[in-house]
């Protein structure tokens, strides 16, 4: 895939990029372990300034990075002004709270220090171009280690704009750098003896192809892969504020999030009332320019996901399913302005009566496509919901405790969210299991990933 910038919404190519020589890649390895050898003894105050400086410099600049990530990959404006907001807090996080995370754990026969392994390299996907990276880069730097990043190749200038934040803030050049470099050349990276661990945001086949080189070589990797994550809905639920919810959980990002809720589950009392409330909710969405503030859904990111889902909704129903609303392409393009035409619109679609055997059962559907199920029972619904390789996250309406508690123990997912969406937050660590990843990012655990605890004993 070639570095390229280019406007999902227009088609319009920026900038082209060549990727890094060889002998590039080693000039920047080479810098990363020199700065590791003098940037892994800096203290944790001084590493604190420069991550607070990082969010003040986030906040400052948060509508021209904003406009990045949007001319990029086409999420709506004011939600990547809102994502940059959200690097700046995950930096604050790790300022305030690094230390104590990793603060000596002493006990009656010893104590276990923290300390940073060296280069970790991050290969990030397109979807959060700020948030990914940023929620991986500032506990790795809080913890005394170095970061390369291999940033997906749609989005080269948020990859450029990132390192130039970290650079801004007053990190020491080469403790942050972005390598513009192709899927093909990060084994090399990875093999290299400087990186000591790999973290991947991504696909299951990325994530499994960059763990099987890591496993080669005897690193550390942490996954942050796909979801097909449940929604479901009992009796007791508020059905207003569920409603409410699931626009958002489904659609955020247009629908381009490894968390949005995908399956919604819905118990056959209340899915007459919450389809239709769905449905009017979806038809009254805006399409279009995503710089526009009033737009609620812009393109996906490149043509190559939008044929994806497309593809996807077209075999669902060829096999039986309803579009309720959307799964039209001809008829979107005739509503959207001459400029947005070469752009990669996908309409806002509901499916229901999905029979088995169509890609809703095990593929993630990875654009603004809600698909809907009806079950008979708590656990009818518990049974489908984990009837899917993915394990990422999850979310339960019920006012009842009893049906919340079997919610929390039974779905296998990394997350359970009652009554709300699933979201990530810097105090909460995140992950999945199963086909979803191994692993955990953000919270204390995540700062733990890429560290040795070293265990002491002085007698
Ligand atoms: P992707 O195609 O897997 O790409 C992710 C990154 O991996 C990109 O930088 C890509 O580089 C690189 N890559 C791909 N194949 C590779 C290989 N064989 N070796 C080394 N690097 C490789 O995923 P995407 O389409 O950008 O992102 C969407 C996926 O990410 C979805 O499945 C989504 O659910 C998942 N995701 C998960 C989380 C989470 O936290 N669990 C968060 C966000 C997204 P190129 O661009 O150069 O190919």
């Amino acid at each position: 895939m070639a570095i390229q910038s280019i406007n999902p919404a227009t088609g319009k190519v920026y900038k082209t990029y060549s990727p890094l020589r060889l002998d590039e890649i080693e000039q920047k390895l080479a810098a990363g372990e020199a700065q590791y050898q003098h940037y892994r003894w800096t203290s944790f105050s001084d590493r604190s300034t420069w991550l607070r400086a990082a969010a003040d410099y986030l906040e400052d600049h948060a509508e021209v990075l904003g406009r990045i990530m949007t001319q990029e990959m086409g999420k709506p404006i004011g939600a990547a002004i809102a994502e940059v907001k959200k690097c700046a807090w995950v930096c604050r996080h790790y300022a305030e709270h690094g230390a104590d995370y990793l603060a000596d754990e002493r006990s009656a026969i010893g104590y276990v220090r923290y300390q940073p392994l060296g280069i970790i390299l991050a290969v990030m996907p397109w979807n959060f171009p700020l948030w990914q990276v940023f929620r991986l880069a500032a506990p790795a730097l809080m913890a005394g280690n170095v970061v390369v990043l291999k940033h997906a190749s749609n989005v080269p200038k948020c990859a450029l704009s990132i390192e130039q934040i970290f650079r801004k803030a007053g990190f020491p050049e080469g403790a942050f750098q972005t390598l513009l470099i192709t899927a093909e050349q990060t084994a090399t990276v990875i093999a290299d003896e400087r990186v000591r661990g790999v973290s991947l945001t991504g696909s299951g086949p990325a994530g499994s192809q960059v763990a099987a080189t890591a496993g080669q070589h005897l690193k550390k990797v942490v996954l942050e892969l796909g979801g097909s994550d449940p929604f479901i809905v009992l009796p007791s639920a508020d059905l207003d504020q569920a409603v409410e919810t699931a626009v958002m959980a489904r659609l955020q990002n247009n629908g381009q999030s490894c968390i949005a809720a995908k399956r919604f589950i819905l118990v056959s009392t209340i899915a007459d009332e919450f389809e239709t409330r769905l449905v009017d909710k979806f038809n009254a969405l805006k399409v279009g320019d995503p710089m526009q503030s009033e737009t609620d859904i812009g393109p996906l990111a490149t043509p190559s996901i939008l044929q994806d889902i497309h593809k996807q909704v077209h075999d669902c129903l060829i096999s039986g399913a309803k579009a309720l609303v959307g799964g039209n392409l001809e008829k979107l393009k005739a509503t959207l302005p001459p400029e947005l035409e070469l752009g990669n619109f996908y309409p806002p679609t509901i499916l229901s009566h999905i029979p088995p055997g169509t890609p809703a059962d095990q593929e993630e559907f990875f654009g603004p496509v809600a698909l809907i199920f009806r079950v008979q029972d708590l656990d009818e619904a518990i049974q489908l919901a984990n009837a899917t390789a993915f394990g990422l996250g999850a979310s339960g309406w019920t006012q009842d405790s009893a049906e919340q508690q079997r919610l929390v123990n039974e779905i296998e997912a990394g997350a359970v969210f009652i009554n709300s969406m699933v979201k990530s937050d810097p105090r909460l660590p995140f992950g999945g299991i199963k086909q979803s990843g191994i692993g955990r990012e953000l919270g204390r655990h995540g700062i733990l990933e890429f560290v040795n605890a070293k265990t002491v004993c002085v007698s």
